[in-house]
């Protein structure tokens, strides 16, 4: 279903484009007292670029950018983006890119197929041991202190072996950190909610202003509805807000689900209310304005 009604209310809500699904929605956003923010794409602007690549093998550079470019394009995660982004730039004039045959993506993971008879394998640990891939621990100490730059760093392995580690890194929005203090002043306790290594999630969190023990990083998409319904034991009434195919079940899950208004069609669809602007200014606003109007409504 796509959103139904505009916050009501005053009509504000129209104006500063915010879209409700319903009535209860407005009550929902008047008592959370919690709030889940995806990193990707919600905190930051999900705009990735690739800023290195150490080579692990016999391959050169430009080959592990390009069977890795190859296979991300097939691919519409952040991450997938920046590298086919890169390696098309890399690219000799007149050249397309190379075919894939047997594309499969692992959603929190990574993604898989062949190119030019080769198996290339790209994700997280996790995912090349799926593949029966293992890493050395001077690879992995490698990878890590690539992530302690504050990088999201993916390994990429071809016919088992891993060849490489692509370094990218993320802008946060503009209006992040402020919007994160407006809503701590409305009482609610802002975590981070990230599939993203803790170094990088880390480093968000203390631009933005949320505390060191309110980052959960490393999550698979099935922990973050795991996430919300911890906090929901816990008593709490948690708001969760993402954008990402990965974010769905929990913002189903969360007492207010909250879509970025350029996330994709599985968010939108998943949460109660979606701010257009893709602002978390606009959150904050939403929650002003629920507050108010049913203020004055009872
Ligand atoms: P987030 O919660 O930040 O939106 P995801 O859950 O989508 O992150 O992804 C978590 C991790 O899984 C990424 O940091 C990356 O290591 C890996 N990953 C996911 N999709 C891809 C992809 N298309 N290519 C390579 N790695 C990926
Ligand atoms: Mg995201």
């Amino acid at each position: 279903a796509t959103p139904v009604g505009l916050l009501t209310g005053t009509g504000r809500g129209a104006q500063l484009g915010i879209l409700i699904k319903g009535p209860q929605v407005l009550e929902d956003t008047r008592t959370v007292d919690t709030i889940l923010l995806d990193k990707t794409g919600t905190v930051t602007q999900g705009k990735l670029a690739v800023t290195g690549i150490v080579t692990l093998g016999q391959r050169g550079e430009a080959e592990v950018l390009r069977l890795a470019g190859a296979i991300e394009s097939a691919s519409e995660h952040p991450i997938a983006r920046a590298i086919a982004a890169a390696a098309a730039e890399g690219r000799p004039a007149g050249a397309g890119r190379a075919a894939v045959k047997g594309f499969e993506s692992a959603p929190g993971g990574g993604v898989r197929g062949t190119v030019d008879g080769h198996v290339v394998v790209a994700g997280r640990a996790g995912w090349l041991r799926e593949n029966g891939i293992e890493t050395t621990d001077s690879q992995q100490k490698t990878l890590l202190s690539a992530e302690q730059t504050g990088a999201t760093a993916i390994w990429v392995a071809v016919d088992g072996t891993p060849e490489g580690i692509i370094s990218l890194a993320d802008t946060i929005k503009d209006g992040s950190a402020a919007a994160i203090a407006r809503l701590k002043t409305l009482g609610l306790r802002p975590i981070l909610l990230t599939g993203d290594n803790a170094a990088a999630a880390a480093q968000v969190a203390a631009v933005v202003g949320i505390a060191p023990e309110d980052v959960y990083a490393g999550v698979l998409p099935e922990g973050k509805v795991d996430a919300v319904k911890r906090l929901q034991a816990e008593g709490a009434t948690v708001a969760m807000a993402g954008d990402g195919v990965n974010d769905a079940a929990a913002l189903a899950q969360a007492d207010l689900g909250i879509a970025m208004g350029s996330g994709t069609d599985v968010a939108i669809e998943a949460a109660d209310l979606t701010v257009m602007g893709n602002d978390l200014a606009q959150v904050a606003q939403a929650i002003e304005l629920s507050r108010k109007t049913l203020g004055t409504i009872k």
